[in-house]
């Protein structure tokens, strides 16, 4: 039994997992791992040297040179970086999602990261957010949630979340795109998308930030006993 605490979270893209996550780490005082943030830079890499996303021998190929490291910087925020470059802004284009989602379904990818991402609970009381956090990385979390809220409430975020970082698209293909994501991601046949037996269900459509960050302390709080 690890002496560190772990909180899986997963859930659909544009549930509002990163946001709240960031948020219960700083009120618990637990390491925040970003692991979607792992996966887009995969995709950048992919993206950046040419590769199909979909070709999983040529994405395999690419495992044994990527240089990808994870920091934990002086603005409390996860930074990734991609043979040395900082690539935190970089990963959160639109068009990256699209190839961390690909590049996500290739077994070799997953086994890849899959030993970094426990690492990381060993040494650290953790909150990860991801897709199969609790089902595949951590299924002994102290604490499983599964955040979802319907498509057209996770489009609307992203859409903001877009916008505000200056990247104009329609609506209408960011909702396009989201669920062509959930098929993806809940599809595929290495760790889909899906909820852990043991997870607590959370559905934030309607909630405004602070009511579903409430709601999740709560839950959190009543199971930890923290
Ligand atoms: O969470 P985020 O949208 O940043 O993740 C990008 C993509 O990475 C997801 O669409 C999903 O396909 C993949 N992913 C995954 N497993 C995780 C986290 C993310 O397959 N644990």
């Amino acid at each position: 039994m690890s002496a560190y605490k772990s909180i899986a979270l997963d859930g659909p893209s544009g549930a509002g997992k990163s946001t709240l996550a960031k948020l219960l780490a700083e009120a618990l005082g637990f390491v925040y791992v970003d692991t979607g943030a792992i996966y887009r830079t995969v995709g950048l890499c992919a993206f950046r040297k040419g590769v199909a996303p979909t070709d999983p021998e040529r994405v395999a190929e690419l495992l044994p040179e990527l240089h990808l490291e994870m920091r934990y910087e002086a603005d409390g925020l996860q930074h990734m970086y991609l043979d040395g470059e900082d690539v935190t802004q970089e990963i959160r284009r639109h068009e990256i999602s699209r190839y961390a989602s690909l590049v996500s379904a290739i077994p070799a990818v997953r086994a890849f990261l899959l030993d970094r991402q426990r690492e990381l609970a060993r040494h650290n009381n953790v909150i990860m957010d991801g897709r199969d956090i609790g089902t595949v990385v951590l299924p002994h979390a102290d604490i499983k949630i599964f955040l979802t809220a319907t498509a057209e409430d996770r489009a609307r975020r992203r859409y903001e979340e877009l916008t505000q970082r200056g990247q104009k698209l329609d609506f209408a293909v960011v909702l396009r795109d989201i669920r062509e994501r959930d098929e993806q991601d809940s599809r595929r046949a290495a760790a889909p998308l899906r909820r852990a037996e043991d997870a607590v269900l959370v559905d934030t459509t309607g909630n405004s930030l602070e009511e579903s960050f409430q709601l999740l302390l709560q839950t959190v709080k009543e199971r930890l006993s923290v």
